[in-house]
């Protein structure tokens, strides 16, 4: 029979297998083990709605059998299967998880550590079988299929497909363990102890009895009488099928029989994370509806989260039984991060995900679940700020997001959990930024940009840096969306710098403004003559302390919302910021252009109108136009 060639990636990730010198190479059989229960998983849902499956949930279980002298060990279930071209596409590729893609150039020893790496966060399923063994059969036979099919494989040199013989669905995998060697002891896996202890470590929550032929050692009657008429007993050595696993899923045993590690432990084997989660998060609710949850908060954001691909959600179990592997109606939106797994008997098996939707039993777990999950950032917060800084970088957007997509009603959930910059270093809540506010500041202070630094350095924000106060730099197009529906926070308003009035001006210096822009009514008007479509308006600033000119954007629409909007592929053309350019009346630049005007040399009044205005333009992060005529006009100056 022909072999078929591993794919190039498999290949490579084979030989590394099989000469790996991982040190945990006895996750092989949790990998093994773990994918017996998915496909009892699957054949088990399938029974749900599938009469003819004619399995009760008590027929399933996964078997080892240990075979000393052939040096096998067999892990069998009567799950789903594989059909020959699965076995084919599953066990012929490797990680359609994208997880391992050698970059070219790496030295052996590179490769070697970024399979371990690999090992280490994924497992690598299947193919970790090798580490211990020098040959592997996988016979299958597929729920509807009357045919099995065998592969057999002895690492890299590839596999082949053959027709077998079984007489019932489901997957035997046959590894037949390596000789000892290079002091590795590879015959201590067909140690039974080992074995049993190896299932207890990694295996122990799964759900469905691994059993296991166990030597027992009984007293029995011989079914003679001795000397006293009573009955002769002996000992006698047997063997029994025990379960060896305790099959309680993690999250339905109490505190005192799972620990916090356990629960870490089961995270990230379960949903492959090599780090340790941030938070775990235990619920166990009765009342109107009981259900256990175990949650999750990552400390990191998954591959592809924000992507389409990604789905959130949490599982779904009706006592151990999964209904749902990404139940989106668990949570609110703006906790998405959040992963773990809902277990509540009081729902139907076969309920569908339209149901799910509309049931109200569900909103409630899902509105109570938002609670504890708030209520852990908000001690996490206040009690580990580095580490609650930590899992805002990574989701302070779905937070944010979260809030957009259920539009408005959520923001009083997510408002104290939002943190922004004050400086590069620092961060605050919005209950901060309020409580560290100086007795006479009445606004809350704040810029939209993508740049701490710029936004902070910008003109507007000089009179408050006088006055020891604080600007918030908000990052996000959402934060305008979020400040818009907010209006204020602890009864003080929002006040964006780069739009609205400062209101720190004293009756006196508005007085003193409004007369100088009455005197400077005509040169304004050229201003505007000069620039025409460029601005909507010339003022004299109540802002400007040492700058000479800055941008404002007027009404609902800010630049970055315009910014927004221009790189929306069919946005309307009038949802464009009205833009008012300001002249502080005291900068010696402003003068210049004033005296300029009054001696009726325009030419020159025009030129330093247009460098004004670009500078302007610069400050605020918007392009300009002509960028070259703009050095040209500061070279002549320069003469
Ligand atoms: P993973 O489990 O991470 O997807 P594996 O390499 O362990 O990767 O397995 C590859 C695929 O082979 C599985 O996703 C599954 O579809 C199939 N498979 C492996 N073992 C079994 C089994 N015992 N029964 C049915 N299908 C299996």
């Amino acid at each position: 029979m022909a072999k078929k060639q591993f794919k190039a990636e498999s290949k490579k990730l084979l030989d590394m297998m099989i000469n790996s010198i991982y040190t945990h190479k006895e996750i092989f059989l949790r990998e093994i083990i773990s994918n017996a229960s998915d496909a009892i998983d699957k054949l088990c849902y399938r029974s749900l709605t599938d009469e003819n499956v004619g399995m009760e949930r008590g027929d399933f279980k996964i078997r080892i059998d240990v075979d000393k002298e052939a040096r096998t060990i067999t892990v069998s279930d009567n799950g789903i299967g594989m059909t020959k071209e699965e076995l084919e596409q599953n066990l012929g590729v490797i990680a359609r998880s994208g997880s391992l893609r050698f970059k070219d150039g790496l030295d052996e020893e590179e490769q070697e550590n970024a399979a371990i790496d690999i090992i280490g966060q994924f497992g690598v399923g299947f193919y970790s079988s090798f580490m211990v063994s020098d040959k592997v059969t996988v016979i299958s036979r597929a729920y509807g299929s009357d045919q099995a099919y065998e592969w057999v494989s002895t690492g890299t040199d590839g596999y082949t497909i053959s027709e077998a013989e079984k007489d019932t669905v489901g997957t035997q995998v046959i590894m037949h363990i390596k000789e000892d060697a290079d002091g590795e002891k590879y015959s201590t896996y067909l140690e039974n102890w080992k074995i049993m202890m190896l299932v207890r470590k990694y295996s122990d929550y799964v759900r469905w009895p691994i059993v296991m032929e166990v030597e027992h050692n009984e007293m029995v009657e011989t079914g003679e009488l001795d000397e006293d008429g009573k009955p002769k007993m002996k000992m006698e050595n047997g063997f029994v099928e025990e379960t060896i696993n305790s099959m309680v899923p993690i999250w339905q045993r109490s505190r005192a029989e799972a620990t916090d590690e356990e629960c870490i432990e089961f995270y990230k084997d379960h949903f492959h994370d090599n780090d340790d989660p941030l938070a775990v998060i235990r619920v166990n609710a009765e009342g109107m509806i009981s259900y256990r949850a175990l949650l999750f908060i990552p400390s990191k954001t998954p591959q592809q989260f924000y992507t389409r691909e990604s789905e959130p959600g949490l599982e779904l179990y009706s006592s151990g039984v999964m209904i749902m592997d990404k139940c989106t109606d668990l949570l609110p939106d703006c906790y998405a991060f959040a992963r773990g797994v809902v277990d509540s008997p009081d729902l139907s098996l076969n309920i569908s995900r339209e149901t799910l939707q509309h049931d109200r039993q569900l909103k409630l777990i899902a509105t109570n679940l938002g609670k504890k999950v708030k209520n852990e950032l908000t001690k996490m917060m206040k009690n580990d700020r580095p580490k609650y800084e930590k899992f805002y970088q990574n989701f302070g957007m779905v937070l944010r997001a979260g809030v957009i997509s259920e539009y408005g009603d959520k923001i009083d959930e997510v408002k104290d959990l939002l943190l922004y910059n004050v400086s590069e270093e620092r961060m605050v809540s919005l209950q901060e930024y309020v409580d560290s506010m100086p007795a006479e500041q009445e606004k809350i202070y704040f810029a939209c940009g993508d740049n701490i630094r710029r936004l902070l350095a910008l003109p507007q924000a000089e009179q408050l840096h006088q006055k020891g106060y604080e600007i918030l730099c908000m990052m996000n197009q959402v934060d305008e969306f979020f400040v818009d529906t907010l209006k204020t926070y602890a009864d003080k308003p929002f006040c964006n710098i780069a739009v609205e009035d400062l209101g720190l001006e004293s009756e006196e210096q508005k007085q003193e403004t409004e007369k100088q822009e009455a005197e400077a009514k005509d040169l304004l008007a050229f201003v505007k003559e000069t620039l025409g479509d460029q601005i909507d308006r010339a003022v004299l600033s109540h802002k400007l302390v040492s700058g000479a000119v800055c941008l404002t954007a007027e009404g609902g629409i800010t630049f970055e919302m315009e910014r927004y909007f221009r790189n929306m592929p069919g946005a309307p053309d009038h949802l464009k910021a009205i833009r008012v350019l300001e002249f502080n009346g005291n900068h010696r630049a402003y003068k210049a252009m004033k005296e300029a005007f009054d001696a009726g040399d325009k030419e020159r009044a025009a030129k330093i109108v247009k460098v004004l205005h670009a500078q302007a333009l610069l400050i605020a992060g918007e392009p300009l136009e002509d960028p070259a005529a703009y050095t040209e006009m500061i070279c002549d100056f320069i003469q």
